[in-house]
């Protein structure tokens, strides 16, 4: 098997020999941290008893002027080089998310304590269990900490802190869940199927994925409409009534058109829809396609926010929408 050096990093193959046929990644000499990580493919507990590496490095060999090393050098670092010690940064969403799913199986906070003494990365615990009692996520009695309803939801959704105020504040707005969740999550991995053509009509180097960098803008900007063919301009403007609508400044980069066509997708599924026949239906409207793991994945994620959208609407007396997000996730689980 022959795989390029990114490959080599990731890929879990029962392989008992690596060759680095060359020392470079791209122009650049690969570092000690990318050596032991390939070298480290080699050989495989219980399949193999030792693991063998090969280098074959070219005396003399440099790939650019400024390298001054040449290949065979850079093999006798790499052999004795020694890992760099890595440092490891949570953001203050993670570290929240971090103590909040330790408190879910510790109320004592010398455990916690512990525990967070034992975890890669370093960060004010204390400071953060006061943002936490702050955020109403947990409650403190001296050296006991409880997760509130709230935080109790929180941790058991993995929801990010921002997304756990999203979900909070449409609730109380009394939002519909539908429109909850295709705020907290768009469906983006969509690509428009016949970008190929749409590209030669108009003379431009087209990207597929609709909604990423100008796509919309090629797409729909002036011109352009008149110019594609009969079949593929009805397509066109399916999606533009459908989808791009909305009166916003930024339009179409305000994020409705994203949310309409996540809308659209879980609206399908309550149809009773599989993701196979869901793609088939945007393709034959719209001329834009998906993959299925995508669809799948997204609706996933969909019902887990319906039910956080559920519980957090119980926990504040509202009951319409937590109603509406429970008959909304049973259809679209099926
Ligand atoms: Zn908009």
């Amino acid at each position: 098997m022959v795989t390029t050096a990114a490959l080599a990093a990731g890929v879990d193959f029962p392989a008992s020999q690596v060759i680095f046929e060359s020392l470079a990644m791209g122009i650049d000499w690969i570092s000690v941290q990318d050596f032991l990580q390939m070298s480290g493919r080699a050989g495989r507990p219980d399949y193999h008893d030792r693991g063998i590496v090969v280098l074959m490095p070219v005396p003399g060999k440099s790939y650019t002027n400024s390298q001054s090393d040449t290949e065979e050098e850079v093999a006798i670092k790499l052999l004795q080089g020694e890992m760099l010690s890595i440092g490891v940064e949570y953001g203050e969403s993670e570290q929240l998310e971090e103590i909040l799913a330790s408190i879910a199986v510790t109320s004592s906070v010398q455990d916690l304590r512990l525990i967070h003494n034992l975890m890669f990365g370093s960060f004010d615990l204390d400071k953060q269990i006061l943002r936490l009692q702050s955020y109403r996520f947990v409650e403190r009695k001296g050296n006991k900490i409880t997760l509130t309803r709230f935080g109790k939801i929180v941790a058991a959704h993995f929801l990010p802190v921002s997304k756990a105020f999203l979900i909070r504040d449409a609730v109380l707005e009394e939002n519909d869940p539908l429109k909850i969740v295709t705020n907290l999550e768009f469906f983006d991995a969509a690509y428009f199927k016949y970008s190929n053509q749409i590209g030669s009509s108009l003379h431009v180097n087209m990207p597929s994925r609709v909604f990423q960098g100008a796509t919309l803008d090629i797409v729909f900007d002036g011109e352009s409409l008149s110019q594609l063919d009969a079949k593929i301009r009805e397509l066109m403007l399916n999606f533009a009534s459908d989808f791009l609508t909305c009166v916003c400044k930024d339009s179409p980069y305000c994020g409705c058109a994203e949310q309409k066509f996540s809308e659209k997708i879980i609206r399908l599924r309550t149809e009773e829809l599989d993701p196979t026949n869901i793609i088939k239906k945007l393709e034959d409207k719209y001329g834009v396609s998906a993959y299925q793991g995508d669809v799948f994945g997204y609706l996933d994620n969909a019902v887990r926010n319906l039910d956080a959208v559920e519980l957090i609407a119980k926990v504040h007396s509202k009951k319409g929408v937590a109603e509406e997000a429970k008959k909304l996730k049973k259809k679209v689980q099926g």
